[in-house]
C-alpha cells in the first residue's frame, strides 16, 4: 500500500511541476524566455544543501566541504546569468547536516533513468518531505553514492538535485546540477558549464541564459 501511495504522490508532484514550470516560462517569466540574454535585471535563486548521513558509518562530507562548490556557483551564476545565489530564507547558511535518518534507497541512489523511477517510490517521498520549500527554492541532497554519476537532477520535474561525496567536494558539480534543475541539458562543448564531467568550463551560450533565467527557480523576489 505504501508503494502504491508513493507512486500516486510522485506522479501528482511531477505533473504539478510541469504545469507550474510551463506557466513561468510562457507567462510570469516571459520577458526572460525571450530576452534573458540581456541579463537584466538581477534575479535570485535560493538553495539549501542537506547532507545525509549513514548513522552506522563515519561522516564523509561536512558542511565546510561544500564551501568551494557554493563559491563557484555564486560566482558562475552572477557572471553568466546575473543571478544572486542565496541561502534559504530561514537559514543563514547554505549547507547543514540533516538530522532525520534517511532510508537506504535514499543514501544509495541511481542516476538518470533510475532516478526518474525512484521519484515514484519511497525515495522520492523522502526527498519531497524534506524539501526546504516547493517550486521556488532548490534543495541539494548530499547522499552516499549515486550509481555511475557524481550528481543527478531530473531537471524541472523536481525541486531537488543530488550529489555524492565526490560531487559535493568538486567545485563545479553543484552549479552544473542546479543548471539542470533550471532547465539546461548537456552540451558537447568542454568549455561549457553543461559539459558532463569535472573537466567542464564555466561558459554559457546566450540561449542558455534565456532558459536559466525563465526557470521557476530564478525569481525577482
Ligand atoms: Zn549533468
Amino acid at each position: 500500500m505504501e508503494k502504491i501511495w508513493s507512486g500516486i504522490k510522485g506522479v501528482t508532484r511531477v505533473a504539478i511541476r510541469i504545469i507550474v514550470e510551463a506557466l513561468h516560462r510562457v507567462a510570469i517569466n516571459i520577458f526572460d524566455s525571450l530576452f534573458g540574454f540581456l541579463n537584466w535585471p538581477e534575479k535570485k535563486l535560493r538553495v539549501r544543501i542537506f547532507i545525509l548521513q549513514d548513522p552506522q558509518a563515519n561522516a564523509e562530507v561536512s558542511a565546510t566541504d561544500l564551501d568551494k562548490a557554493i563559491e563557484y556557483a555564486k560566482r558562475s551564476f552572477k557572471k553568466n546569468f546575473n543571478t544572486r545565489l542565496l541561502p534559504h530564507k530561514y537559514s543563514q547558511q547554505f549547507a547543514e547536516v540533516l538530522q532525520e535518518k534517511a532510508p537506504h534507497e535514499v543514501l544509495y541512489t541511481k542516476g538518470s533513468v533510475g532516478a526518474l523511477a525512484e521519484e515514484f517510490t519511497i525515495a522520492g517521498s523522502f526527498f519531497a518531505s524534506n524539501l526546504s520549500g516547493s517550486f521556488y527554492p532548490i534543495t541539494a541532497f548530499v547522499v552516499l553514492d549515486i550509481d555511475q554519476a557524481t550528481g543527478c537532477s531530473l531537471g524541472p520535474l523536481t525541486d531537488y538535485v543530488t550529489l555524492d561525496p565526490d560531487g559535493a567536494k568538486n567545485a563545479s558539480t553543484l552549479a552544473h546540477e542546479i543548471a539542470h534543475a533550471c532547465g539546461l541539458w548537456h552540451l558537447g562543448s568542454k568549455s561549457n558549464l553543461l559539459w558532463r564531467t569535472f573537466s567542464r568550463g564555466d561558459e554559457v551560450k546566450w540561449w542558455q541564459k534565456n532558459i536559466f533565467r525563465s526557470s521557476r527557480h530564478v525569481t525577482y523576489w
